[in-house]
């Protein structure tokens, strides 16, 4: 049995979930302001709480450049003019291939068609394969690398 409580219209009897009061037809009349600011501050609050999930979900989803160091990249020079508002860049070998790493601050700031052209075929670079992985753009001569990468 739904508690009673007055219609916020005419005070007559209501159950507190009714949609309309039988009396008067006031739409939601066991609902007080009160009730509905409740409502918006949870609705609120669980809008916050989802935002915030999402925002560190999206933040355990990057990785630096030394996270592929400790996967078998060998650094063997650092790239001092970064191509793309790129963060860090390293040219050195992986899986026995020469390739040039770039790290970005977030996976939106990743550009892969500009890298792709730089792999496209009979490029002046020697690169065979461009791939990203999350906030990492890997350009390769073989294709060993970027598979490895797609694993971190
Ligand atoms: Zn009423």
């Amino acid at each position: 049995m739904a508690k009673l409580v007055k219609c916020k219209t005419c005070e007559y009897q209501v159950a507190r979930t009714a949609k309309s009061c039988v009396h008067c037809y006031t739409k939601n009349p066991g609902l007080t302001s009160t009730d509905h600011l409740i409502n918006i501050i949870c609705i609120s609050t669980l809008l916050i709480a989802i935002m915030l999930l999402y925002k560190i979900s999206f933040n355990e989803q990057l990785i630096q450049i030394a996270d592929v160091e400790a996967a078998g990249f060998e650094k063997q020079y650092q790239r001092h003019n970064l191509l793309q508002n790129a963060e860090n860049g390293w040219v050195g070998q992986w899986k026995n291939e020469r390739i040039e790493l770039y790290q970005f601050a977030d996976t939106t700031a990743v550009d892969l068609e500009f890298f792709s052209k730089r792999a496209a075929p009979d490029n002046l670079f020697g690169w065979n394969d461009a791939c990203i992985h999350k906030n990492i753009i890997l350009l390769s001569e073989g294709h060993h690398a970027c598979e490895k990468l797609k694993q971190l």
